[in-house]
């Protein structure tokens, strides 16, 4: 399912009742449901053990048993500029993975900010680990 402007907003509020100074930032996923979970970042003192924004709502819809169909991370540096949409991380997409490659993912572009399109988990691993061993039949 392709990403929305519906939940690049959910994303966007979330963010800004979190933090509504300075950086600023959220996820917002889709589940097979319609509903939307949002969640944001763990951000502790060792940088080592923090978790991106999309990890809470990905956790929670595991816990639901529930498949999730997008997904979109936005962030800013401050509240007089644009929320971008970023990419997921590469950990973040392995973590996508669990619901196929099928997941729409918000994806940042170049240009203007606050522009953005919508790909599949698939588009944006074309090479992903995984497909050996399924293309295989393992
Ligand atoms: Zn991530």
């Amino acid at each position: 399912m392709a990403v929305d402007q519906a939940l690049v907003d959910a994303a966007i509020e979330q963010a800004i009742a979190r933090f509504p100074a300075g950086y600023s930032g959220a996820a917002a996923v889709r589940l097979e449901t319609g509903q939307i979970l949002t969640s944001v970042c763990l951000d502790p003192p060792n940088a080592s053990a923090a978790l991106c924004h999309e990890t809470g709502a990905l956790c929670e819809a595991n816990r639901l048993g529930l498949r999730v169909v997008a997904s979109v991370c936005v962030s800013r540096s401050d509240p007089g500029k644009p929320f971008l949409i970023l990419a997921p991380c590469g950990i973040c997409q392995e973590r996508m993975a669990l619901w196929g490659s099928d997941v729409a993912l918000g994806v940042a572009v170049p240009g203007s900010p606050g522009e953005w399109q919508s790909k599949r988990l698939g588009e944006l691993q074309p090479h992903y680990w995984r497909n050996a061993v399924t293309d295989a039949g393992e």
